[in-house]
């Protein structure tokens, strides 16, 4: 599934695509929403933000369009109506006279008055997202510390759009390493080292991968590996989907558990219990 920063990447190229060319037709495949399709036809694309994995398309007619592309959907920028073969569905389409954004396979999309976006419940229910919101490590640390979160597993709470919106299932790992924390723990039974660390991870992490498109790994690193001939599941991630291999940093074979339903990898030694206060 796209994580945060996949999502976000796919904004940018959804707003460059749209933004600057009035909307000449708009096409939704779900007969509920047959209906808006004309009041987009003439209309401008103002921007495109997301919350998390939930892209919201502002138009200049007061309408917004939000879409979640869960586990199948897929966003494609094409030139005007030059379709890809695919066996996908066609959800959702807007097309402008040079290029046309099309969304395939996903189911949830709704079409809001400017001011009804905030009433959305996976909007109202979303944690901050800390790649468009100015979230400081700070803050996260007050969160992961509150009450509603510090008793939870990391493991759940690190899938939890309510506690962090964006993150997902790499992500989960690569923060848990990055932070020294064994997937086990839960926020109070962590040191304050590794609440500040989690929480800086939080948005480096995100940060990161939006910018390079999905590295996780430290960047220096990644770039060597690159540069001496590695492919990209090698020099991506520093735990994430390496069960077997070696932690980059000690050697300890990286592991693979499932948590909260979802596989999970970790470093034994990097991520011990055995050091807690
Ligand atoms: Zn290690």
């Amino acid at each position: 599934m796209p994580e945060g920063p996949e999502i976000r990447r796919a904004a940018d190229q959804v707003e460059k695509a749209l933004t600057g060319r009035k909307i000449m037709e708009v096409h939704f495949a779900f007969d509920h929403l047959k209906d808006y399709e004309d009041f987009f036809a003439g209309a401008d694309v103002l921007r495109v933000d997301t919350v998390g994995k939930a892209m919201l398309i502002r138009f200049s007619n007061g309408y917004t369009v939000y879409s979640h592309n869960q586990l199948y959907g897929k966003w494609v920028i094409r030139n005007a109506y030059n379709y890809p073969k695919t066996n996908r569905q066609l959800r959702f389409a807007v097309h402008n006279e040079k290029k046309s954004a099309l969304l395939y396979s996903s189911s949830d999309i709704e079409v809001m008055r400017d001011e009804e976006v905030h009433l959305h419940p996976f909007i109202q229910r979303a944690g901050p997202d800390v790649l468009n919101d100015s979230v400081t490590s700070a803050q996260l640390i007050e969160r992961i510390n509150s009450k509603k979160f510090s008793g939870r597993r990391w493991t759940a709470l690190l899938l939890d759009q309510g506690f962090v919106a964006g993150n997902g299932n790499y992500l989960r790992s690569e923060i848990l390493f990055k932070a020294g924390i064994h997937p086990s723990l839960r926020p109070k039974d962590c040191t304050e080292e590794q609440i500040q660390a989690a929480a800086e991870a939080i948005i480096q992490l995100s940060v990161q991968s939006y910018e390079t498109g999905g590295i996780t790994n430290d960047i220096e690193l990644a770039n060597r590996l690159k540069a001496e001939g590695k492919k990209r599941p090698q020099y991506r991630h520093w735990v994430f989907n390496r069960a077997g291999q070696s932690c980059r940093i000690d050697g300890t074979p990286i592991e693979k558990i499932v948590a909260a339903s979802r596989r999970l990898y970790f470093c034994p030694t990097c991520q011990g219990i055995e050091d807690l206060h």
